[in-house]
Protein backbone atom coordinates (compact mmCIF):
# COMPACT_ATOMS: atom_id res chain seq x y z
CA UNK A 1 0.00 0.00 0.00
CA UNK A 2 1.33 3.44 -0.12
CA UNK A 3 1.97 4.10 3.21
CA UNK A 4 4.95 1.30 3.27
CA UNK A 5 6.00 2.43 -0.50
CA UNK A 6 6.16 5.91 1.27
CA UNK A 7 7.94 4.72 4.57
CA UNK A 8 5.40 5.17 6.26
CA UNK A 9 4.93 8.79 6.50
CA UNK A 10 1.48 9.70 8.13
CA UNK A 11 -1.66 9.54 7.62
CA UNK A 12 -1.98 13.15 5.74
CA UNK A 13 0.73 12.40 3.56
CA UNK A 14 -0.35 9.55 2.94
CA UNK A 15 -3.77 10.70 2.11
CA UNK A 16 -2.06 13.84 -0.12
CA UNK A 17 -0.59 11.06 -2.50
CA UNK A 18 -3.73 9.03 -2.46
CA UNK A 19 -5.63 11.84 -3.50
CA UNK A 20 -3.81 12.34 -6.48
CA UNK A 21 -3.95 8.77 -8.10
CA UNK A 22 -7.25 7.38 -7.27
CA UNK A 23 -10.42 8.25 -5.96
CA UNK A 24 -12.36 6.67 -2.86
CA UNK A 25 -15.30 7.50 -0.70
CA UNK A 26 -14.36 8.53 3.09
CA UNK A 27 -10.97 8.27 1.59
CA UNK A 28 -9.47 10.05 4.21
CA UNK A 29 -11.40 8.13 7.26
CA UNK A 30 -9.59 4.77 5.76
CA UNK A 31 -6.45 6.55 5.88
CA UNK A 32 -6.53 7.69 9.15
CA UNK A 33 -7.96 4.30 10.35
CA UNK A 34 -5.31 2.20 8.43
CA UNK A 35 -1.85 4.87 9.55
CA UNK A 36 -3.40 4.24 12.99
CA UNK A 37 -2.74 0.94 13.14
CA UNK A 38 0.21 0.34 11.40
CA UNK A 39 2.15 -1.84 13.58
CA UNK A 40 6.07 -0.08 12.56
CA UNK A 41 4.66 3.11 13.00
CA UNK A 42 3.10 2.38 16.10
CA UNK A 43 6.76 0.89 17.43
CA UNK A 44 8.58 4.00 15.55
CA UNK A 45 7.04 6.91 16.03
CA UNK A 46 6.68 8.96 19.26
CA UNK A 47 3.10 9.91 20.40
CA UNK A 48 3.09 13.14 20.38
CA UNK A 49 -0.53 12.84 21.94
CA UNK A 50 0.20 12.37 25.85
CA UNK A 51 1.43 15.08 27.73
CA UNK A 52 5.54 15.66 28.49
CA UNK A 53 6.26 15.71 31.74
CA UNK A 54 7.30 19.07 33.82
CA UNK A 55 11.47 19.91 33.08
CA UNK A 56 12.92 19.59 36.72
CA UNK A 57 15.96 22.13 37.05
CA UNK A 58 19.46 20.68 38.20
CA UNK A 59 20.77 21.97 41.51
CA UNK A 60 23.79 23.75 40.62
CA UNK A 61 27.20 22.33 41.54
CA UNK A 62 28.16 22.60 44.90
CA UNK A 63 32.02 23.72 43.80
CA UNK A 64 33.40 24.56 40.41
CA UNK A 65 34.75 21.00 38.96
CA UNK A 66 32.71 18.94 40.97
CA UNK A 67 30.86 16.42 39.06
CA UNK A 68 27.53 15.74 38.11
CA UNK A 69 25.76 12.83 37.38
CA UNK A 70 22.12 12.97 35.63
CA UNK A 71 20.09 9.94 35.48
CA UNK A 72 17.97 9.34 32.10
CA UNK A 73 16.69 6.18 33.14
CA UNK A 74 13.88 6.49 35.34
CA UNK A 75 12.34 3.70 37.35
CA UNK A 76 14.67 1.41 38.27
CA UNK A 77 15.03 -0.88 41.82
CA UNK A 78 16.42 0.82 44.27
CA UNK A 79 19.84 -0.62 45.74
CA UNK A 80 19.24 -2.38 49.26
CA UNK A 81 20.23 0.12 52.03
CA UNK A 82 24.12 0.22 52.66
CA UNK A 83 24.79 -0.98 49.33
CA UNK A 84 26.54 0.74 46.71
CA UNK A 85 25.52 0.25 42.48
CA UNK A 86 28.43 -1.58 40.95
ZN1 LIG B 1 3.49 2.78 9.09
Amino acid sequence: MAHEDRAHVGAKRTYEYLRQHVFMPRLWKKVKAYTATCEKCRKAKPDYDQPLDLIVPTRPPPTQLSTQCIDFITSLPECPEGTTPS
